[in-house]
C-alpha cells in the first residue's frame, strides 16, 4: 500500500467502525417477524459504507454489524451471505450502479439462491417454507438497502462526507428521477406490506389460538357431559335395581341400554362376581355357553363392592364382549333395608369411546384441527385419525412455545411434527388437546408473503416504467432544447422549433428566455463579425500602404535605396543560379542645380518624377530594379541581360529623356539630359552591391567628364569570352 503512516487518512476507518457499531447495536435487536424469521435492520450500516468507501471498509463494517446475528442465530452463514452482499454492493457501486439496483441484482442472482442452498443443506426436512425464508431474506435486504439509500440521500448535503472514496457519479436527470421514484415506492411498499401482513398474521394467529381454545372447550364440555350423563345413569340404575325385584332387572337393563346408546354393553354381576344379567341379551348366551362368567377380579367389580360408591375405570380394551376401547362405569346395588348395607350386586356399563370421539370430531369447527384425548396417565383414549395414534399409546408431547420468539400461539411437538395447541383438563384428570399442524399455519403465511413478493415485484416494474415515463416528460423537452441550441451554434441562423404541447410551463419559459438571449447573441455576433471584417480590410490597406511607403520613394514612386539594397541580393543570387549576366547602372541628371535655380524646385521635382517614369518604362521586367539612390541620382539593376541589349536600352533611355520637353510654372519649356555609368558582368563577379556601384560611379564620372548626356559602359567580361558565352 502506498499509504504511509504520515499521510494515512483515519476518517474512512472511523466512519466504517462507527457505522459498524451502530449496525451491531441495531442487529442486537432483531425484529421477530415470524417464528424462525427475524427482520434485521443493522445491515443498513454496511450498505451506507458501501456507498461511500472502498470494499475493504464495507467488509469491516459488515463484520462488526453481523456479529450479533451470529450469536443470535447460532450459525456463521450470515457472514457469508451478508459478506458477499457487502462486497458486491461496494464493487457495483464503484462501477456506477445505484445501490438499490445492485442489491436487487445481488439477492436475485446470488443471495436468495445461496440462502436457499444453505438451508437445504442444513435442514433435514426442506420444505417450501424455507424457500419462503430465502425470499424473505431478499425482501429484508431490499428493505435495509432502500433505508440506507434514503438516509445517505438525506445526509448528502452535509460536507462531512466530502472525503468519500467512491466516485461521485454524473447521472442523467432521468436516471436520478427514476431511481428516486423506485426507491420511495419500494420503501413505502415494503413498510406498508410488512406492517399490514404482520398485523394480519397476528390476527390470524389470535384467531387460530381462539379457535383451538373453542374446540378444546367444546370437546371438553361435550365429554364431561357425556361422562356425567352415563355416570348419573349408572348411579340411578343402582338405586332402581335395589328397589326392583331381581326378575325385572334384565328388562330394566335392556331399557336403559336402549335409551343410552353410549354404553356398548351393560351387565349386572351378583355379589359372587358372576354375571347375572347383561345387555344386549345375546351376551348372556356367550356367558351361558362358557358356564359361569365371573368378573370378580375386575376393578369395576371390586372397587364398588368395597367402596360402595360409583367407580369409573381407566381406559382399556374390552375383553369378554368385544375389543372396543371402553371405560367401565359401575356402582354397587345395595339392598333396600339391609344394615350394614352389603352390596348385593354391581351394575356396570361399558362406555363406547368411539362414539365419544365421533361426537367430538363432528363438533369441530376447523377442519384442520385435530383432537387428542388422553387419560390421567397420558395414554391416548382417542385421537384424530390423521395423527396416527393408537388408543393406549403414550402421548409424547412437548411444549416448545418458549423457543419461538414473538410467537402468539402455544407450540408443541408431538412425534416429528409441530403443532399449535390448546389443552384442557377434564374433572377426571383426563386431558383434551386441540392441535393444528403448524406447517398448515405457516403455509397460509407463506402464501400471503409470496403474494406480497409478487405484488412488490410487479409494483417495482410498474414504478420503473412510470418513473421512466414521467422523467422522459421532463427530460425530453430539455434534450430538445439542447439540440436546438446546438443547431443554432453550428448553423448560420437557425429557426427554433416549438416545444411539445405537453411541456411544463417553467420549461417553456426557460426555452423562451434561451431563444431570446441566443438570438440576441447571434445578432450581436453577426454585427461584430461584419465590423471585424471591415476593420481587417482597412487594416490590410493601411499595412500595404505602410509597407509601400517604406520601400518606395515618396516623390518619384520608384523604389528607395533600402529596397535596392535588399532586393539586389535576391536578384543577384537568382542570376547567379542561372549563370546569367547582369548590369548595374548609375544615372545622374546633368546640371540639375542650375535647372532648379532657373526653373524652380517644383519644375525640378516634376523633372525627377518624369525621368523616373521613363526609367521604369525602359526597365519593366519583374527582376529589374529602378531605385532613387539620393537627390537626382538613380540606380538601375538589370538582371539576365546581355551587353548589346543593355547598351541599346541605355542609349534609348538617354535619348528619350533628352527629347522630353518640360514646362515650368511660368510655362517656359525646358529640357534635361542625363549621364549614365554602367557596369556589366557575370552575377558572381562581385557579391557586394557596393562593388558594383563603385564601378558604375566611376563610369558615371567618366560620362560627366566627357561632357555629359552620354552613357559609359564597362564590361567585366572580355570580348572573346562574351562571344563564347553567347554562342
Ligand atoms: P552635374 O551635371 O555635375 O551633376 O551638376 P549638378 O548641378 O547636377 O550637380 P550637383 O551635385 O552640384 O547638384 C545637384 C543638385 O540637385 C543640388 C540640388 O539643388 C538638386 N536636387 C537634389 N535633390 C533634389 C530634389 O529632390 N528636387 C529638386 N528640385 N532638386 C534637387
Ligand atoms: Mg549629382
Ligand atoms: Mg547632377
Amino acid at each position: 500500500m502506498s499509504e504511509t503512516k504520515a499521510n494515512f487518512d483515519f476518517r474512512p476507518l472511523m466512519f466504517a467502525l462507527i457505522l459498524g457499531g451502530i449496525g451491531a447495536l441495531l442487529n442486537s435487536f432483531t425484529y421477530p417477524f415470524l417464528p424462525e424469521v427475524d427482520l434485521v435492520f443493522g445491515n443498513a450500516a454496511f450498505v451506507m459504507v458501501a456507498m461511500r468507501l472502498l470494499p475493504k471498509y464495507t467488509l469491516l463494517t459488515m463484520f462488526i454489524a453481523v456479529t450479533p446475528l451470529y450469536f443470535a442465530w447460532g450459525h456463521p452463514f450470515g457472514y457469508l451471505t451478508f459478506g458477499l452482499e457487502a462486497y458486491v454492493l461496494a464493487q457495483l457501486r464503484s462501477r456506477g450502479w445505484y445501490v438499490f439496483f445492485a442489491d436487487l441484482a445481488y439477492w436475485l442472482c446470488l443471495g436468495m439462491p445461496l440462502t436457499i442452498a444453505i438451508i437445504w443443506w442444513r435442514e433435514a426436512d426442506f420444505s417450501l417454507y424455507y424457500l419462503f425464508i430465502g425470499f424473505k431474506q431478499g425482501f429484508n435486504g431490499l428493505l435495509y438497502t432502500s433505508f440506507a439509500a434514503v438516509l445517505i440521500f438525506m445526509l448528502d448535503r452535509r460536507s462531512y462526507l466530502s472525503w468519500q472514496q467512491q466516485p461521485t457519479l454524473k447521472r442523467t436527470v432521468k436516471a436520478q428521477l427514476t431511481y428516486a421514484f423506485v426507491l420511495i415506492t419500494c420503501l413505502s411498499l415494503i413498510i406498508v406490506s410488512l406492517t399490514i401482513s404482520r398485523s394480519l398474521i397476528v390476527n390470524s394467529q389470535d384467531y387460530v389460538s381462539k379457535s383451538l381454545q373453542d374446540n378444546a372447550n367444546k370437546s371438553a364440555t361435550l365429554m364431561q357431559a357425556h361422562l356425567n350423563e352415563h355416570q348419573t345413569l349408572i348411579t340411578m340404575m343402582a338405586s332402581w335395581l335395589s328397589a326392583t325385584p331381581q326378575e325385572q332387572w334384565q328388562e330394566l337393563l335392556n331399557t336403559s341400554q336402549a335409551l343410552h346408546s353410549g354404553f356398548i354393553t351393560m351387565l349386572i354381576a351378583g355379589a359372587d362376581g358372576n354375571i347375572s344379567q347383561a345387555s344386549p341379551e345375546r351376551l348372556l348366551a356367550v356367558v351361558n355357553q362358557n358356564g359361569k362368567f365371573s368378573v370378580s377380579h375386575r376393578d369395576y367389580f371390586q372397587k364398588p363392592m368395597a367402596g360402595q360408591d360409583l367407580y369409573t375405570s381407566d381406559v382399556f380394551q374390552g375383553q369378554g364382549f368385544g375389543m372396543d376401547m371402553i371405560i367401565a362405569i359401575s356402582a354397587p346395588v345395595l339392598p333396600m333395608n339391609g344394615t350394614p348395607q352389603q352390596p348385593v350386586a354391581v351394575v356396570e356399563g361399558s362406555l363406547d369411546l368411539n362414539i365419544l370421539s365421533q361426537m367430538s370430531m363432528a363438533k369441530l369447527g376447523e377442519q384442520h384441527t385435530r383432537l387428542v384425548l388422553v387419560d390421567q396417565n397420558n395414554k391416548v383414549i382417542f385421537a384424530s385419525d390423521e395423527l396416527a395414534l393408537k388408543p393406549l399409546d403414550d402421548f409424547v408431547f412437548q411444549d416448545t412455545s418458549s423457543s419461538a420468539a414473538g410467537q402468539r400461539l402455544m407450540l408443541a411437538s408431538a412425534g416429528d411434527k409441530s403443532f399449535a395447541y390448546h389443552s384442557i383438563e377434564l374433572e377426571n384428570q383426563w386431558r383434551i388437546y386441540a392441535l393444528l399442524d403448524y406447517q398448515y399455519i405457516l403455509k397460509q403465511i407463506e402464501n400471503e408473503y409470496l403474494l406480497i413478493f409478487i405484488i412488490l415485484f410487479g409494483s417495482l416494474l410498474m414504478t420503473t416504467a412510470l418513473a421512466n415515463q414521467i422523467s422522459r416528460r421532463l427530460t425530453r423537452p430539455l434534450n430538445f432544447i439542447n439540440k436546438q441550441i446546438g443547431y443554432h451554434d453550428h448553423q448560420i441562423k437557425h429557426e427554433f422549433k416549438p416545444l411539445y404541447e405537453e411541456t411544463g410551463v417553467e420549461i417553456e419559459q426557460l426555452y423562451d428566455e434561451i431563444k431570446r438571449s441566443r438570438t440576441a447573441l447571434f445578432d450581436y455576433q453577426e454585427q461584430l463579425e461584419d465590423k471585424v471584417a471591415e476593420r481587417t480590410q482597412a487594416l490590410n490597406k493601411a499595412n500595404q500602404r505602410l509597407q509601400a511607403l517604406a520601400l518606395v520613394d515618396g516623390l518619384t514612386q520608384v523604389f528607395n535605396r533600402r529596397y535596392l539594397t535588399e532586393q539586389f541580393i535576391v536578384v543577384r543570387k537568382a542570376c547567379q543560379r542561372s549563370e546569367a549576366t547582369m548590369a548595374v547602372v548609375m544615372l545622374d541628371l546633368d546640371y540639375f542645380k542650375k535647372l532648379n535655380d532657373s526653373h524652380g524646385h517644383q519644375a525640378g521635382d516634376d523633372c525627377l518624377v518624369a525621368t523616373a517614369k521613363l526609367m521604369k518604362q525602359a526597365f519593366d521586367r519583374d527582376t529589374d530594379i529602378v531605385a532613387r539612390y539620393g537627390g537626382e541620382e538613380f540606380v538601375i539593376v538589370a538582371a539576365e541581360i546581355d551587353l548589346d541589349n543593355l547598351q541599346q536600352k541605355l542609349e534609348q533611355l538617354r535619348q528619350t529623356i533628352a527629347e522630353q520637353v518640360f514646362v515650368n510654372p511660368h510655362l517656359q519649356p525646358f529640357q534635361v539630359t542625363v549621364s549614365m555609368g554602367a557596369v556589366f558582368g557575370r552575377a558572381d563577379s562581385f557579391s557586394e552591391l557596393d562593388s558594383w556601384l563603385k564601378g558604375a560611379d566611376q563610369c558615371l564620372y567618366q560620362a560627366k567628364g566627357a561632357g555629359r548626356n552620354q552613357v559609359v559602359l564597362e564590361s567585366w567580361i572580355k570580348k572573346d569570352e562574351l562571344k563564347a558565352t553567347n554562342s
